[in-house]
């Protein structure tokens, strides 16, 4: 048996067809390099090849269709930047016209006139008229009229692939010779046979061969369900042999003894009583770090739960054990917040607590360095700064990062290397990650859930209000400041550069002040654009009470903490996902008061955004938020996934496909269960496979 298979490591211009220029065609433009990576170049759909429609029944919701007819006029119109060329396809009932738009220099080349073609091609309408654009064309043969093979695989293909004649048809075509040529020993099983059995799978070279070339639709789902089982279940067996490899090797620092710091601190100086939730994942920090084993461990807390104060005692008893620890936070200002409440509270305590960002500057930064090298300094906060290679600590212990989505992964790789034995690592997350993207992305963490809200929260209300109420909004908002409460009104402005976005955060700024004119009131606004210290003064003006409305954007998403606030206006809230939209609600509630949300759109909503309102209407719950919206966005659109480089399936989709998922989690927990390190003859064949693809994907240390 051999993964190393030589055939399929065959540069892909070697096939038979391709040759140098479409190679070089087929790398750029479908990742294409090698005999395997065609054998994996997936078709996303079938079409029935029997089924042929009259251009007469044509209409624009039928998608894909297939006619036959012939053509009867080629003409090539359109002034010289845009030329097309527009042929007319007839048949018994009417005339249709195929445009292409690229490459019709070579398809008017191919084209014949009074022939029979079959076209395949999506249906749609320009000037009132249907028509198909780059359609596929083959003459009717033999083997296109009889329809011998029902289900033809459909390849996604590009304008420039076309251009070459690597049309979806040829691909197949191509795949098609490829397979030809190799015998099922070639394509190993990979998958130990008692899983094969207890799931029904399709063995691994018969799925390669029936997702490319299904006799019906049986066998293509079949195989689709064998191929995607196979990319869940190695992915998963990587994750767990990561989990145990880590568990087994890397040792980690002993945290002893709890100290006079924690001690102290819990007993004099904590503001309230600790959750259940809370007490119940210190413990679960508390264990790991008596193992002697690294700890990496995920806590996911809703907004609010109080992950701030978890990671201050984690960070105490790491002081005690005469540790240093250092919180990272993705901006300035959550850094700064965190910094102030945390020597807030440790006032009355000798530890010895700095902050370092990228703009502390000068003697005040060589002065933190200095002390972060000769562990004076015990608890360092900050942001992406503390990653810098002068921050030298003298003996770090215990790394946390907070609101960790906004980090990427190499960046939380390099906590690792700040100490000769890597520091214990506590990631923090406020955005819940519905259980099978954790599992995906995360599974080779320890998690850890906060599912439980300090005592006395009111459930925030949320309510939808289009552009025509506005003025009731705005009176609403001077009732809540009449009753001294603060209000949040929160612009989309993604990306700091998008123009558009800064002038309609501004022409809001400006219609806020004409309902709220000063001295009665004052308005704070915050964004991206501005200088950080204007930033930082507008800020601290409304966590003071100078200002009662801050015009933010989306910079006050992570963590910033204003009790006060009682309401959270979001304007133009179809521009945002659900789970933004949830983080920001979160900045609300945070008192004891009755606070609320409240969704502006326009007048008129789509069905799309209707739907994503009502979730946020109905449920005050991040998880089902979470969930819901991986659901509606898909995996790849959550925020932190994408950076994260593990998700790579090509078949499997981990929202549609969870019992596909679930069923291989358990599989390769089972295995690696009686066999981690895959030594038993009936697990050979999957300890090749993994080990022929060592070094293919970036599986590396992730924190
Ligand atoms: P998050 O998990 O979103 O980071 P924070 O740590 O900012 O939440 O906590 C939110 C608020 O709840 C803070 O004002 C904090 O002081 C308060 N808080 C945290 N834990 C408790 C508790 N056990 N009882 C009461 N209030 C708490
Ligand atoms: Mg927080």
């Amino acid at each position: 048996m051999d993964f190393r298979n030589a055939i399929l490591s065959n540069p892909i211009e070697y096939l038979k067809g391709v040759g140098p220029a479409r190679g070089e065609l087929l790398r750029k433009e479908a990742a294409i390099h090698t005999f395997r990576d065609l054998l994996y170049y997936y078709p996303f759909r079938y079409v029935d090849r029997t089924k042929v429609e009259k251009v007469i029944s044509l209409h624009m919701q039928m998608d894909y269709v297939q006619i036959r007819g012939k053509i009867t006029r080629m003409e090539v119109i359109g002034d010289k930047r845009a030329k097309r060329l527009v042929a007319t396809l007839r048949d018994e009932t009417g005339e249709i016209s195929l445009v292409w738009f690229q490459g019709w220099q070579w398809v008017e080349k191919s084209l014949q006139t009074n022939v029979l073609y079959l076209v395949f091609g999506k249906v749609t309408v320009f000037n009132g008229y249907l028509q198909m654009s780059h359609p596929e064309m083959d003459l009717v043969t033999e083997e296109t009229a009889t329809g011998k093979q029902h289900l033809e695989p459909v390849y996604y293909t590009t304008e420039k692939l076309k251009a070459r004649g690597l049309t979806a048809k040829a691909i197949g075509k191509l795949t098609k010779a490829l397979l030809e040529q190799m015998s099922p020993g070639e394509i190993p099983e990979n998958i130990p046979v008692s899983i094969l059995q207890q799931y029904r799978l399709m063995d691994r070279a018969k799925a390669h061969f029936k997702i490319h070339l299904p006799a019906n639709e049986e066998d293509a789902n079949m195989a689709r369900r064998r191929l995607k089982f196979e990319e869940l279940f190695i992915a998963q067996i990587r994750i767990c042999r990561l989990k145990i490899k880590r568990q087994l090797a890397s040792h980690g620092f002993v945290f002893n003894s709890v100290g006079d710091a924690f001690t102290t601190f819990y007993n004099e100086h904590l503001p309230f009583s600790l959750t259940g939730a809370q007490k119940r994942v210190l413990k679960e920090i508390r264990q790991d770090t008596t193992t002697g084993r690294q700890m990496n461990r995920l806590i996911q807390g809703d907004v609010g739960s109080g992950k701030t104060m978890v990671a201050l005692l984690t960070m105490l008893l790491a002081v005690d054990n005469s540790f240093q620890a250092c919180l990272m936070a993705p901006t300035e200002i959550l850094s700064q917040q965190h910094y102030k409440s945390i020597a807030g509270l440790l006032e009355h305590m000798p530890v010895k607590v700095a902050l370092l960002t990228g703009n502390v500057k000068g003697k005040a930064r060589k002065q933190i360095l200095k002390e972060t090298e000769e562990g004076t300094i015990q608890i360092l906060i900050g942001t992406h700064a503390l990653l810098e290679n002068q921050v030298i600590f003298k003996n770090l212990g215990m790394a946390i990062v907070d609101e960790q989505h906004r980090f990427g992964v190499a960046q939380r790789a390099r906590l690792w290397q700040k100490n000769t034995i890597p520091p214990h690592i506590l990631v923090m997350t406020a955005t819940p990650i519905p259980r099978t993207l954790a599992m995906t992305v995360y599974g080779d963490l320890d998690v850890s859930v906060i599912d439980e809200l300090p005592p006395g929260r009111k459930p925030i209300t949320t309510v939808h209000r289009t552009e025509f109420q506005r003025p009731q909004v705005m009176d609403f908002i001077k009732d809540e400041i009449r009753k001294g409460r603060q209000a949040y009104i929160v612009y989309p402005l993604i990306e700091d550069s998008e123009t558009l976005d800064y002038e309609n955060l501004m022409k809001g700024y400006e219609e806020v002040k004409a309902f709220f004119p000063e001295p009665q009131y004052y308005i704070s606004m915050v964004h991206g654009r501005q200088p950080v210290d204007m930033k930082e003064t507008n800020m601290q003006r409304f966590v003071n009470g100078d200002t009662q409305i801050m015009v933010a954007t989306t910079v006050i998403e992570v963590g910033v903490n204003v009790p006060n606030a009682s309401v959270m206006v979001i304007e133009s809230t179809e521009r945002f996902g659900l789970s933004q939209l949830h983080q920001l609600r979160g900045r609300v509630g945070r008192g004891a008061e009755q606070s609320f949300c409240i969704l502006m759109t326009g007048n008129k909503v789509s069905a799309d955004s209707k739907e994503r309102i009502q979730v946020m209407v109905q449920t005050n719950d991040g998880f089902v938020i979470s969930e819901k919206d991986m659901e509606l966005r898909g995996p790849g659109d959550i925020e932190g996934t994408r950076q994260s480089g593990l998700i790579d399936l090509k078949l499997a989709d981990i929202v549609e496909d969870r019992p596909i998922l679930e069923a291989a989690r358990a599989s390769a927990e089972k295995i690696l269960g009686e066999d981690p390190d895959l030594s038993m003859p009936e697990n050979q064949s999957l300890q090749q496979f993994l080990a022929a693809q060592q070094g293919k994907s970036q599986w590396s240390k992730i924190s």
